[in-house]
């Protein structure tokens, strides 16, 4: 799926991160105007110290001047706390406010979307994408305004103690800030690169772990190490190429303030500078100069931010499954009367999965859709549940065309039963309860009843409050299919779809199954992509798709009788 390729301009930075915080960012303003302040002092009291103190041995002004550089050190202390607490608590605020947003979002997308994307990645973008902001909110851009500051009035200074020296210092400055822009400019994409390496690696490696049977039993774990080698030696280039320009920037700076300080030592002897003011200009000197080169460092804090903020914002431009302009029809209770009108889809353009699919399914019907495996039964499912929509032709739903019914008004009343049925870790009752928190515990128990889940629960300590998954029991295929057709009658849907799960069962979980099934199938329209010959001949039809046509219609008997495709499904295949 391509990607729109968002860049976050530094105005929709401003509107919407920075001017919400107005007041807190104006707060920190001022208290960074007062450290910066009080951060003058010293550099300053080293002239009266030298000159008056220790040359002309003016003792008098020695307590006022120890006075007020124990006041401006505390005020610096007390500032910089207050600076830090409140602006890094709204950081870590506003990361939290970012990510339930992105995420919210990321639900909205439709599934096509997710087909394309390792969730692990996913995973990272919502996560670590947004971490960046830290610097935009936190005290970095403070600190750069604040920088920025004390870097002017140090200037102000050195001017007041020598224009031409200053002129001396400021030229190789010049030098530095342009070069440290230029450098930033560069190491924006590489820190933007840097953060779809590491969601593709961490989407990598957690497919790895979920997959550690399969990689085991084929023996693939070199292969997997490989590809894992490759992508953290990708990641330590990319960080290479990063921290190769950044510390050219800052051994540029080193190098500059060194030629600088070597030239202010030689123009002090020419100007017959006093020692105080010797020291003073190089006190302002280092004073102007650190700002320039810890705003380098904030410089590579904002670059990350933007970089984050850009790969958000491509997420967030991601087009929502329903964004309530095109389906735009809330449907109240419905019939389940399904109509497929001659329905064409494509996940890849032109190489079409269905071609010109039309059929009925009448409310409370079943229909089974058999075939060989790649034939469309699941895309054909999956336009029934709106996951997918149609290229050509309409599916409507009790005379209404689907593609214009809002997505939550009609997946109110739809159920799905799949084959990998999604457990949560959690107990056996939060699972069931899932799609219907809010039910009584008469409901809930006729769900367990009826899909015989009571069957083995009741036989664990904690029945249906065993916890399942990683930190709990683990459950049989067919206990967890029980699980989850509680879960599908309990939300009592009334469209119903069904892939069944081809793996063999005992015989005895596969009449509990069967007979679950048959309740749960009971007075709603029902797809199922079947597997089992006892659903198929309760079917009121069955379609055999082959390469995306129905190639047969009709029931068991009446298809058995055709002799046609079914027929041969049925006589060749135990299971179809
Ligand atoms: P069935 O359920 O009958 O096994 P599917 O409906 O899953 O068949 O698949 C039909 C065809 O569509 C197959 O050729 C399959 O490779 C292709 N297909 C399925 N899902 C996707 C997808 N997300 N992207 C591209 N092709 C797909």
């Amino acid at each position: 799926m391509s990607q729109p390729n968002a860049k976050v301009s530094l105005r929709s930075v401003f509107k919407t991160i920075i001017w919400p915080r107005r007041k807190l960012i104006f707060i920190g303003l001022i208290l960074i105007l007062i450290s910066r302040t009080a951060g003058l002092v010293p550099p300053w009291a080293t002239k009266p110290f030298m000159d008056d103190i220790l040359v002309n041995r003016e003792m008098d002004k020695l307590p006022f001047l120890l006075t007020l550089l124990t006041i401006a050190i505390l005020v610096q202390a007390v500032t910089s706390y207050a600076l830090t607490k409140i602006l890094s608590v709204e950081a870590q605020h506003l990361i939290s406010v970012l990510r339930a947003k992105v995420q919210k979002h990321l639900l909205r997308l439709p599934i096509r979307f997710f087909d394309n994307q390792k969730s692990g990645a996913l995973v990272s973008r919502v996560m670590n994408d947004v971490e960046g902001v830290r610097n935009l909110v936190g005290t970095g851009l403070v600190q750069l305004v604040g920088g920025v500051l004390t870097a002017l009035i140090s200037v102000i200074f050195l001017i007041y103690i020598n224009p031409w020296m200053t002129l001396f210092v400021l030229l190789p400055m010049s030098i530095f800030g342009v070069i440290t822009l230029k450098t930033f400019a560069v190491i924006r994409p590489v820190f933007r690169e840097r953060g779809k390496i590491t969601a593709d690696v961490t989407g990598r490696l957690t497919e790895t772990l979920n997959g550690i049977r399969v990689i085991k039993g084929f023996n693939a774990e070199p292969q997997e190490i490989k590809v894992f080698e490759n992508g953290v030696e990708q990641l330590f280039k990319n960080i290479k190429k990063s921290l190769t320009s950044t510390s050219f920037v800052t051994s540029a700076g080193t190098f500059l303030v060194g030629l600088a300080s070597v030239g202010i030592m030689g123009l002090s002897g020419y100007f017959q500078l006093s020692a105080g003011d010797f020291l003073q200009f190089t006190m302002f000197m280092v004073f102007m100069i650190a700002p320039i080169v810890q705003m380098s460092n904030i410089g590579s804090q904002l670059t990350e931010a933007f970089a984050g903020l850009d790969r958000t914002e491509e997420l967030m431009n991601m087009p929502v499954e329903d964004d309530g302009t095109h389906r735009t029809l809330q449907i109240g209770n419905i019939k389940g009367d399904f109509e497929f009108n001659d329905v064409s889809f494509a996940y890849e353009e032109g190489k079409p999965v269905l071609k010109n699919i039309s059929f009925s399914a009448p409310a409370g019907s079943v229909t089974a859709l058999v075939g060989t495996s790649g034939s469309g039964k699941t895309t054909i499912a999956g336009l029934v549940a709106t996951f997918l929509n149609p290229d050509s032709g309409t599916i409507t739903l009790d005379g209404t065309d689907l593609s214009k019914i809002s997505l939550g008004s009609y997946r109110n009343q739809l159920g799905v039963v799949l084959q990998d049925d999604f457990l949560f870790e959690g107990t056996i009752r939060e699972n069931i309860l899932f799609p219907r928190p809010n039910a009584t515990e008469d409901e809930l128990q006729q769900a367990v009843k009826a899909a015989f889940v009571s069957e083995f629960t009741n036989r664990f300590e904690h029945g249906l409050d065993t916890i399942i998954g990683e930190r709990g029991v683990k459950l049989s295929g067919g206990q967890r299919q029980r699980i989850a057709i509680a879960r599908a009658i309990l939300a009592n849907p009334r469209v119903l779809i069904l892939d069944e799960a081809t793996s063999n069962l005992d015989t005895e979980s596969e009449s509990f199954i069967q007979e679950s099934l048959r309740t749960l199938m009971q007075g709603r329209t029902t797809f199922v992509i079947a597997h089992r010959l006892s659903t198929i001949r309760q079917a009121n039809q069955i379609l055999v798709i082959e390469t995306g046509q129905i190639q047969e219609r009709g029931t068991h008997d009446e298809l058995i009788a055709r002799q046609g495709r079914y027929y041969q499904l049925y006589t060749y295949q135990a299971r179809i």
